[in-house]
């Protein structure tokens, strides 16, 4: 049976369920029905394998500024979602180097950008950092510190669970096991969507396949480019006289680390997204020589870490909580950023078919999944909720239209923080 639906999201990931009930909440339930289309069930891409850390220290002003309207939202959900979900306001100390160079410069100038935005984020001292940390953390003198108070920590499971019902209450058709394969088109708008559940209408089509966008477009010329950076995630058991509940996120840049606690005695870590300009190049190198696409993520391998993985992981520990000794492992698996050349989001709309709109996160989305979801609704229903404070051009998928990616990554190149 043909079905008619005024949108039609392509990825039941946070940003594609996000994206989803903002716009149905924007139609209200008379003037036309959402669609998640699904092709595993809704979470299952790497919306169930991040670390569910909100935070707003961003090298991008504008992003820092939608990462703070964020937070607001994720604090207070029920208006966009229908439901609130748990949260734990920690903060973040953040760990860089005292370097006497420009990268000492461009954290000082974090600094003054963040706090122009209104974003509490300052530098505290050594002192500062043992009290926030409980004397947890270990601190050394050729370091510096700062510290941003209004960060967030959620669980997972539980924005899942907050998805599930969420689409039940927005009243969001979700068509689970449901693979978009390809689509039709008329002029410069996306007229059907072949799935393998039959063919599907749609007014409006939105983007939000992730990792696996640039594969779902490349049939009708659309060169979407986000590739993978593979990353190990690990968990330690700890215990709370070594790791106090409560410790603020530890954003280590000196052992290239993210650091944080969560049910209830696990200290989990993962490596940051590089910023070094060849390991981009070879991360999109990696996805042409790479047959299965996007869909390594979903493989069983993925759930498994190597001893000397996790013997690099355990030095980062040993070395930044002394306390604990040797950590007991608790359980590891790969996981990975969906990046893009400058390391940017793909936001707004398409640059050739006029009714598709792109929602994807460059490695750092669950953050910004309700302002993406408001944003995306705005264009679509014409609203003007955030338009006046956001601007998103620089998001926009018509800056690679030349297809010479290399200068994104170049420019990138060891620029900012690695935030
Ligand atoms: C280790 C790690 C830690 C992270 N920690 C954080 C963090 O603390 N905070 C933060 O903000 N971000 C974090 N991130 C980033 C975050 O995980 C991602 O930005 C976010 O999950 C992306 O969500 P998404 O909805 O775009 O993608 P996904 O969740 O991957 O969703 C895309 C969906 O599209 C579906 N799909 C694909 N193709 C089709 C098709 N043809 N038909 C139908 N469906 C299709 C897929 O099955 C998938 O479910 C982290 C990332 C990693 C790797």
């Amino acid at each position: 049976m043909n079905r008619h639906y005024h949108t039609v999201v392509i990825g039941g990931g946070c940003l594609g369920a996000a994206c989803a009930f903002s716009v149905q909440r924007g139609l209200g339930n008379k003037s036309g029905k959402v669609a998640i289309i699904e092709k595993k069930v809704l979470g299952a891409g790497l919306s169930s394998r991040h670390s569910a850390i909100v935070r707003s220290a961003n090298a991008s002003p504008m992003a820092a500024r939608m990462a703070k309207m964020a937070t607001q939202y994720w604090k207070n959900l029920k208006p966009l979602w229908g439901v609130n979900i748990p949260y734990e306001q920690s903060g973040a100390i953040w760990i860089a180097e005292n370097a006497a160079d420009s990268r000492a410069e461009s954290w000082t100038a974090l600094e003054h950008m963040l706090q122009q935005e209104g974003i509490d984020f300052a530098m505290v001292s050594h002192r500062d950092v043992l009290e926030l940390s409980r004397q947890a953390l270990k601190t050394v003198p050729d370091e510096i510190y700062y510290y941003e108070p209004d960060v967030l920590q959620l669980d997972s499971p539980q924005i899942l669970n907050a998805m599930q019902t969420a689409a039940k209450k927005t009243r969001v058709d979700v068509l689970e096991h449901c693979d978009v394969i390809d689509f039709e088109h008329a002029g410069q708008g996306i007229t059907a969507l072949h799935t393998s559940q039959g063919k599907i209408f749609a007014e409006h089509v939105i983007n939000a396949a992730g990792a696996w966008s640039a594969d779902l477009f490349a049939g009708i010329g659309l060169n979407i480019p986000v590739a993978l950076e593979p990353v190990y995630a690990a968990n330690f058991l700890v215990s709370v006289h070594d790791i106090p509940e409560g410790m603020p996120i530890i954003a280590d840049y000196v052992n290239q680390a993210y650091f944080r606690r969560w049910r209830g005695s696990i200290l989990h870590m993962h490596q940051p997204r590089s910023r070094n300009a060849k390991d981009i190049a070879r991360s999109f190198s990696r996805t042409a020589m790479n047959p299965e696409g996007a869909n390594v993520i979903y493989d069983a391998l993925s759930f498994n870490v190597t001893q000397q993985q996790l013997d690099n992981y355990l030095g980062k520990v040993i070395n930044r909580f002394p306390k604990i000794g040797k950590p007991v492992y608790a359980g590891g698996y790969h996981s990975f950023f969906d990046i893009t050349p400058d390391l940017k989001f793909i936001l707004g709309p398409d640059t050739e078919f006029t009714n598709l709109y792109h929602c994807l996160g460059a490695g750092q989305a669950l953050k910004y999944a309700p302002i993406f979801g408001e944003i995306i609704a705005d264009l679509i229903t014409e609203g003007s909720v955030i338009s006046n404070a956001i601007d998103i051009e620089e998001f926009s998928i018509g800056r690679f239209s030349n297809n010479d990616l290399s200068r994104y990554w170049q420019a990138n190149a060891l620029t900012q923080n690695g935030l």
